[in-house]
């Protein structure tokens, strides 16, 4: 969607919302913002993403995915962020479009005012962490466009340090179609696989004859009997798999823990956690965590869930949503903390809106520009 259409959207968006803080319909007609001046003025969107692929998970199956674009003006800069709303996370286009219009940011006149913003979100109504996201994130694109700087190196970041992105790969009964998906898998270094379906071990032996590449395993929580799950860790293990993301489902946390203690592979925790009180509890039954800006309100919390996380001594994985290049390059700033990276996100849908990360021979690939680094696209 190009830009002028975007903004039709969003007066439609504004319409179906009823009120919102500035509607898009009142600059629909020109690109030129006219928020108050000196003032945090938000604009919204619905965005449907368009799936290359259809999505098979342990519980589901989707083509699109709901997302609502975010904009914040303030004295002539323009701060993107974006809500994805995967149905489990409980997220809708009607509660974020909701929770934004109930917002009031033109009472604050800095965007530096960060901690202060997200309390102010937390009283307005609990929950909500993609909406918050989405502001969270439009408004680290202001402050590093305000410094001139990207944020890993706001951060202290060695971009170098990035790490390869894995790319997800489903299971498709055809055979033919599972052998394109594996082959668009192809340049990257790392495969991600989701499991917990009926067909895991057909999926990792067909990505076997085709690549040696590493493969992460993401169950979804599809494992309910741990003897099963410690077994399949061993089958994986001799099948050259990094570590496990969510065997098991979330309140199974004695079963977790038992079967961290015997797998021969790290235990990720990823359904089970969301913010940061949530990192210090998963300690007890996992290696690490996978961190998503949709999950843990957006970037300023993601952060320090990376430090809280490495004080544990666990490992730190850095991981999206199907989202555009907005929210994933928003995540890629935080890259260089973590020992493994799904950031394919934006990889996966047919309809991005912007320019963001690249990934390079695999890697994960930081843009040298300020904020969180991307740029609208053209039509
Ligand atoms: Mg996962």
């Amino acid at each position: 969607m190009n830009r002028r259409k975007f903004l039709q959207t969003s007066a439609l968006g504004a319409m179906m919302t009823a009120v919102s803080p500035i509607s898009f319909s009142a600059y629909g007609k020109s690109t030129v913002k006219t928020g108050t001046p000196g003032r945090l003025n938000l604009s919204f969107a619905p965005y449907e993403l368009q799936l290359k692929h259809a999505f098979n998970l342990a519980k589901s199956q989707r083509t699109t995915t709901p997302d609502v674009q975010v904009e914040i003006e303030y004295d002539g800069l323009t701060g993107y962020g974006e809500a994805s709303m995967p149905p489990y996370l409980g997220e809708s286009v009607a509660t974020v479009t909701s929770f934004l219009s109930g917002l009031d940011l033109n009472q604050f006149n800095d965007p530096f005012r960060i901690e202060e913003i997200h309390d102010y979100m937390e009283k307005v109504a609990p929950g909500n962490r993609a909406a918050k996201a989405a502001v969270d994130i439009a408004l680290h694109d202001l402050m590093g466009k305000i410094m001139r700087q990207p944020w890993y190196k706001i951060w202290g970041l060695d971009p170098s340090k990035a790490p390869c992105t894995s790319f997800t790969v489903s299971y498709d009964a055809n055979p033919t179609e599972q052998k394109a998906k594996i082959e668009e898998a192809s340049p990257y270094k790392v495969i991600k696989v989701k499991m917990g379906l009926d067909h895991d071990k057909e999926l990792v032996e067909a990505i076997r004859r085709s690549t040696d590449a590493p493969i992460c395993v993401d169950a979804n929580q599809g494992w309910n009997v741990k003897e099963a799950a410690l077994e399949m860790c061993h089958w994986l293990n001799d099948r050259g798999c990094l570590f496990v993301e969510q065997p098991m489902p979330k309140d199974m946390i004695d079963e977790t823990a038992w079967l961290r203690e015997r797998s021969p592979l790290p235990i990720i925790a990823d359904e089970f956690l969301q913010r940061l009180p949530d990192v210090r509890r998963a300690a007890q039954a996992y290696d690490g965590i996978n961190i998503k800006l949709m999950k843990s309100t957006g970037m300023h919390e993601a952060y320090k869930m990376a430090v809280h996380a490495k004080a544990l001594g666990m490992k730190v994985m850095l991981g999206c949503m199907t989202e555009t290049s907005c929210g994933v390059t928003a995540a890629a700033q935080l890259s260089p903390m973590a020992d493994w990276a799904d950031l394919d996100g934006n990889l996966l849908i047919a309809n991005d809106r912007f320019d963001g990360l690249k990934i390079v021979d695999g890697k994960v690939t930081i843009p040298d520009r300020p904020g969180i680094g991307v740029l609208p696209l053209k039509a």
